[in-house]
């Protein structure tokens, strides 16, 4: 078995919240005990309402945050402390997409000079070799290099999103994790940019972690997929399976509002009530008081994530090792 590109393990990342000035704060837990591979040229969906953990889960394994547990390993190397001197060289392997590419950019530099910036610092070619890519990269990406003196307001937000996509492309990185990287565009412009990330990533083989609430992009693009739900890894398996077959009842609530072709649930489940907060974490299976099949153990024991098919892990206490029930499968 080939050795992933990037492997987490048993991450952790506990933050202090204090609710009012005179108030002691209390640790919560935003990622906890969480657990992911990726395979080089794969993509990786990770999926989930907001708060569940998503995006902080893509910083740690970029580096952008130390854990408070667990470890990041990227090509079998275990990641550096941020800001050192090897977590800056290793940058140029691992980039990020953000979600609102405006704050992304600088408004007051042109955009091709944003484009270079990465090239400077890594201190890649020469500057006459630097602008030819920065050119060879805007074509890459649907612009023309003619608009490299151009400001990001003066670029519509699927121009602005394709900066942002050729400055991360820049250093040729092995990973680039996506963090919502189409939901502040307009729905027409989403399934460019979904495409081009597709294409980039096609021809360079570069692995992606697409971190997304929307379930239909990522069953569009992604191999493999992760559902977290309050911090935890609830399911995690091949995209395919996930979304014709959901194991985990948060899982199906989900992929109900999706219409899959195949699948079995043609009755949107509706999820009632919100995320809970993390800093009041429901006991037990913290999905419990949303899940139309929880018993009393779910209020008092908390699953464990197990492998209950081939490739498919779930954290239910419904689903033992290659035991799903039939109340659960159909
Ligand atoms: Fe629902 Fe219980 Fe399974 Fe949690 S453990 S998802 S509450 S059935």
């Amino acid at each position: 078995m080939s050795m992933p590109l990037l492997s987490a393990r048993h991450l952790v990342k506990t933050y202090a919240s204090r609710r009012g000035a005179f108030t002691k704060p209390t640790l919560v837990k935003a990622v906890e005990d969480v657990s992911l591979s990726i395979d080089k040229g794969r993509t990786l969906g990770i999926v989930g309402e907001s708060g569940s953990g998503k995006s902080t889960t893509g910083r740690l394994v970029l580096g952008l945050e130390d854990p408070t547990g667990g470890r990041v390993t990227f090509d079998g190397a275990a990641m550096p402390g941020l800001k050192t001197p090897e977590w800056r060289g290793l940058r140029r392997r691992m980039q990020l997409v953000y979600q609102d590419p405006l704050a992304a950019l600088d408004r007051r530099i042109p955009i091709g000079e944003q484009i270079e910036e990465p090239l400077e610092i890594h201190e890649i070619g020469t500057p006459e070799e630097r602008k030819e890519r920065v050119a060879e990269l805007m074509r890459a990406v649907g612009l023309r290099p003619d608009q490299a003196s151009q400001y990001p307001h003066e670029l519509s937000g699927g121009q602005r999103q394709r900066v942002v996509i050729a400055r991360a492309i820049a250093c040729g990185p092995e990973l680039l994790v996506c963090d919502e990287p189409v939901s502040a565009l307009d729905v027409s412009i989403q399934a460019q940019v979904v495409n081009l990330l597709r294409d980039l990533q096609e021809e360079h083989g570069i692995a992606m972690i697409f971190i997304s609430h929307d379930l239909k992009v990522v069953r569009n693009i992604c191999d493999r997929v992760v559902v977290m739900y309050l911090g935890r890894v609830v399911e995690e398996g091949p995209s395919d399976e996930i979304f014709s077959k959901p194991f985990h009842p948060y899982t199906q609530a989900l992929v109900s509002s999706v219409p899959v072709p195949g699948t079995s649930l043609t009755d949107r489940i509706i999820l009632e009530g919100e995320p809970p907060n993390p800093a009041s974490r429901p006991s037990g299976c913290a999905f419990h008081p949303r899940c139309r099949f929880a018993t009393a153990r779910c209020r008092t024991e908390n699953p464990q994530l197990l492998t209950v098919a081939a490739e498919r892990e779930v954290a239910c206490h419904l689903l033992g090792p290659a035991q799903v029930p039939a109340s659960i499968a159909s």
